[in-house]
């Protein structure tokens, strides 16, 4: 049998390639990770964490002033610091690449800084280093996409945001995902005058249509410019005189462009094509259901890989790959169909499971109880801000198929609602847990009548 330098070769220190790797090394196998930038990847560095800390600045402004609403004696004017902010958020983004570096260490697992490329199915290049590995994981993540629109290339993305040490004034926004519609969301309350551009009717395409037109209107309230089907033609000019050119034949300006048309599996000089690793039209690398390439020995996770990019997955993937093919759990595979996620906007959403709309399309005979509310937090901040939840149950088997919440706190609440739907919780095992009063989570088991009963 060859032998080789490492038992595991992990490009790209990111979430997946650290949670792999590590997983992997405590299986006792000899592991190396490479990362052509710095450890930690997007969601440290350039996605989630920094992300919900500028979310966090947002509500507080928010917070201050409905504190007046409460007796506290509040400043009319309440100007945003972005300098500070951004001196805060690098602090933070370096201790958490440190805390990486340093439990990668302490697992054994050794950090090759570079770019590394397949020169054969069994080798990584990393500058004039070569490394063999007898399994390789393709750990790379994506990339902003910087050419669905003509013009857009010099645009900002989430990662310059993120970056920024002062707002603009005003900020044209294209896109209507994850990004576009959390930013606007943040934007917003933060001072910026935000124009929303986006090809669909409403944000968010492919959530529950109920959490969409609320989005919407939440943007709408918070003083973003909704413009759907206006994704721009083509974007014209440069830095702070941006000219943005509308299907509509009008035009747009901006001294401040985010472009947030999705992102793309980072695939692109890594000789995936010459070891035989099949990549789809998006360049993500097509693997079966144990995330195996075409290559049997090459695994790939996470976002590049294209399939449901967010950093549980990538973390669970890479843990369930180190313990199977180091740790001898022949079954361990990440169950994709019934993964929750959250919106961060304000307020924020949180959903889990199929869509209604999904589910009458599957043939599904559906009860959907719903709850809308104003939230008790604004009985006296004169905020229009409602909470909405819906629950879709399978009338044949009265198992909860679907939670989608937007209101304050989705998250947090679906996330452990989230534990029930996986343990195949039925409608009346909801209606027999006691509510926890006064909170809006326990509208949830006091769903009694549905909105909709019967076929569809
Ligand atoms: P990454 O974390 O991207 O890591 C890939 C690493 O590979 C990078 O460090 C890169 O430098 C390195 N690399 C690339 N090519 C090479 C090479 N050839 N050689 C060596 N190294 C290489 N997800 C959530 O679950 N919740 C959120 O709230 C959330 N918010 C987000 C906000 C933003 C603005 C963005 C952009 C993303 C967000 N995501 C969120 C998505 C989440 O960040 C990703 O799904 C997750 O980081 C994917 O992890 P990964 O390991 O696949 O890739
Ligand atoms: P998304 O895929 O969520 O959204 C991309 C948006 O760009 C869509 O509105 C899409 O429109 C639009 N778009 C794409 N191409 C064009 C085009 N040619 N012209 C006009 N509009 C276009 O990507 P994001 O960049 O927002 O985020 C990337 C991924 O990162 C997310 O999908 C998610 O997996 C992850 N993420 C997760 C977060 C979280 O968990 N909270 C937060 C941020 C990111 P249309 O809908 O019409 O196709």
């Amino acid at each position: 049998m060859a032998d080789f330098d490492f038992d595991l070769i992990t490009l790209g220190a990111g979430s997946g390639g650290v949670a792999a790797s590590r997983r992997a090394a405590a299986h006792g196998a000899k592991v190396a990770i490479v990362e052509a930038g710095r450890v930690g990847g997007t969601c440290v560095l350039r996605g989630c964490v920094p992300k919900k800390l500028l979310m966090y600045a947002a509500q507080y402004g928010d917070s201050l002033a409905e504190a007046a609403g409460y007796g506290w004696q509040v400043p009319s004017d309440l100007p945003f610091d972005m300098a500070r902010w951004q001196a805060a958020k690098t602090a933070e983004t370096a201790r958490l690449e440190g805390v990486y570096r340093a439990l990668l260490a302490q697992s054994g697992v050794e950090i090759v800084e570079g770019h590394g490329r397949f020169v054969d199915a069994h080798t990584i290049a990393v500058g004039d280093r070569k490394l063999t590995g007898r399994h390789i994981l393709v750990a790379t993540g994506a990339s902003p996409v910087r050419d669905a629109i003509p013009g857009t290339q010099r645009c900002a993305t989430s990662d310059d945001l993120l970056d920024l040490s002062a707002l603009p004034e005003r900020a044209a926004m294209i896109g209507g995902g994850y990004i576009a519609v959390e930013f606007a969301s943040m934007f917003a309350r933060l001072g910026v005058k935000v124009s929303l551009l986006y090809r669909d009717s409403l944000p968010l395409r492919g959530f529950d249509a109920d959490l969409r037109t609320r989005l919407a209107t939440a943007l709408a309230n918070a003083g973003v410019e909704l413009m759907p089907g206006q994704a721009p033609l083509r974007v014209e000019g440069g830095p702070g005189a941006w000219r943005l050119v509308l299907p509509d034949g009008q035009s747009l300006s901006a001294p401040w462009v985010l472009n947030a048309t999705g992102r793309r599996p980072n695939t692109t000089n890594l000789g995936l094509e010459a070891i035989g690793v099949a990549t789809d039209a998006s360049g993500a690398v097509r693997v079966d259901a144990m995330c195996h390439s075409a290559v049997p020995h090459v695994l790939a996770i996470g976002d590049v890989t294209n399939r449901k990019n967010l950093t549980p997955v990538a973390i669970a993937e890479g843990r369930a790959i180190a313990d199977r093919v180091f740790g001898g759990a022949r079954g361990a595979q990440v169950d994709l169909r019934r993964v929750a996620t959250a919106v961060f906007s304000v307020p924020p959403i949180g959903t889990i499971g199929p869509c209604e709309s999904d589910l009458i399309d599957d043939g599904v005979t559906l009860r959907v109880y719903e709850a809308d509310f104003k939230p008790m937090r604004h009985s006296f901040t004169g905020r229009s801000e409602r909470c909405y939840m819906k629950l879709l149950v399978d009338d044949a088997t009265d198992r909860v198929l679907g939670v989608h919440m937007i209101g304050a706190d989705a998250p947090e609440i679906v996330q452990s609602l989230a534990v029930a739907l996986t343990a195949g919780a039925t409608k009346a095992q909801f209606d027999a847990t006691m509510a926890v009063h006064p909170t809006a989570a326990e509208e949830f088991v006091l769903l009694r009548s549905p909105r909709r009963a019967g076929p569809n």
